[in-house]
């Protein structure tokens, strides 16, 4: 693309600290020239019936005709009789693959200096297929359901990511000791795949072990593949890797991906953590963890980091890696240089302050 060409993305601000994150990301793709053009949408008032949830089927056509979108977070409705947010946008976007990078951030202590990996979970079918009922009264099935056909798209995915973000290992995730039906699909499908990229190096490793290696020595592992119940696990496994020394967990937290796990983390995550949803079609839908920050919202206060890192994480999906990479390094050399941190750091910058620092520093 070029700056007469801009690409149209989706950008739902979202609710709380959503708009002001939102604004930004705005501000800061404005500074870096970034080719883009926001095609704004935002969740409605009532349940559309087409999509049976707030968020509306021209919200999700303008993903689905941009193939981009980036979300700012949202607060969840409560009340019964419509699907979540994110269950939506899963489903109706076919989003297949949820990719979660990690790493230590530079000049910022924390357990781990050495963490960089990347977590690439299936997140369509395994244990979270929603198949579970009740045999006689005190039994119950859930079935587990893995096909060849998801397994080889998201091993496909893995390889190709790593392939094409300098990355050197792909390590399938799995228990197909125990469970050699279906893990062992799994299995197959990504040696299948990985045969094809020979220059990548392939392992397999028990779940088990791969939860010791991780709090022992994340460096490591490099690309994570695995099925959704492992993945949905291990990615908060490894966001726990990069909480802040000294700072102990303050509250819970619900992940940003469907399933509903709460768990307790260190603020310093709220700063990294984001992830990409990658849909049928190449879709993709990037978006921070953390929530909508109620306290804090309209008070100038939020970290933008994580929503900023997600839309750099979608630029480098939309082949803008240059923008990418000047984005990502101005955003870590402010935190770095300690001078202007949000109140999260311990730092007393407001967002503004913090945003045009990064400007500054492009
Ligand atoms: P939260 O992440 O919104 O807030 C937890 C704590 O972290 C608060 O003290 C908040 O001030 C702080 N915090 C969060 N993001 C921050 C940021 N960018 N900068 C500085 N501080 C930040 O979690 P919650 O309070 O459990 O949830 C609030 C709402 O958000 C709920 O409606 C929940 O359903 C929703 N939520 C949405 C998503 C999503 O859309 N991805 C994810 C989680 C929670």
């Amino acid at each position: 693309a070029s700056p007469s060409q801009p690409i149209r993305v989706t950008l739902f601000p979202g609710d709380g600290i959503g708009p002001e994150i939102s604004q930004s990301v705005k501000q800061v793709f404005s500074a870096a020239e970034v080719p883009i053009e926001w095609e704004e949408h935002f969740v409605g008032d009532k349940v559309d019936p087409r999509t049976e949830s707030f968020l509306t089927w021209e919200s999700l056509e303008s993903v689905r005709k941009n193939g981009a979108g980036l979300k700012g977070p949202m607060a969840t409705p409560i009340g019964k009789g419509f699907r979540s947010l994110n269950l939506t946008l899963r489903k109706e976007l076919g989003l297949y693959v949820n990719v979660r990078p990690c790493f230590s951030i530079p000049g910022y202590k924390t357990r781990y200096d050495s963490v960089n990996l990347v977590t690439i979970r299936e997140n369509t079918e395994g244990e979270y297929s929603g198949l579970e009922h009740q045999v006689v009264r005190g039994v119950v099935e859930s079935l587990k359901i893995i096909t060849r056909q998801a397994s080889l798209r998201v091993a496909e995915y893995a390889f190709h990511y790593a392939k094409t973000n300098g990355r050197q290992k792909v390590s399938a995730i799995h228990k197909a000791n125990i469970m050699k039906k279906t893990d062992g699909l799994f299995l197959k499908c990504c040696r299948e795949v990985a045969e094809k990229y020979p220059e990548i190096n392939y392992e397999e490793v028990i779940i088990d072990n791969c939860c010791m290696m991780l709090v022992k020595n994340p460096a490591l592992f490099d690309v994570l593949v695995m099925p959704n119940l492992y993945g949905d696990i291990i990615s908060d496994l490894c966001a726990g890797l990069v909480g802040g020394l000294g700072l102990t967990p303050r509250y819970s937290y619900s992940t940003l991906t469907s399933h509903m796990i709460y768990f307790s983390m260190s603020f310093l995550m709220i700063l990294i953590l984001y992830s990409c949803n990658i849909g049928e079609k190449g879709i993709v839908v990037a978006e921070a963890v953390h929530g909508s920050a109620p306290d804090i919202a309209g008070k100038n206060l939020a970290n933008p980091t994580a929503l900023l890192l997600s839309a750099v994480a979608m630029l480098r999906t939309l082949e803008l890696r240059v923008k990418a990479d000047q984005i990502h390094d101005a955003i870590f050399k402010t935190i770095a240089e300690g001078k202007y941190r949000t109140g999260d750091l311990g730092g007393t910058s407001s967002t503004r302050e913090f945003t045009k620092a990064v400007c500054d520093n492009l």
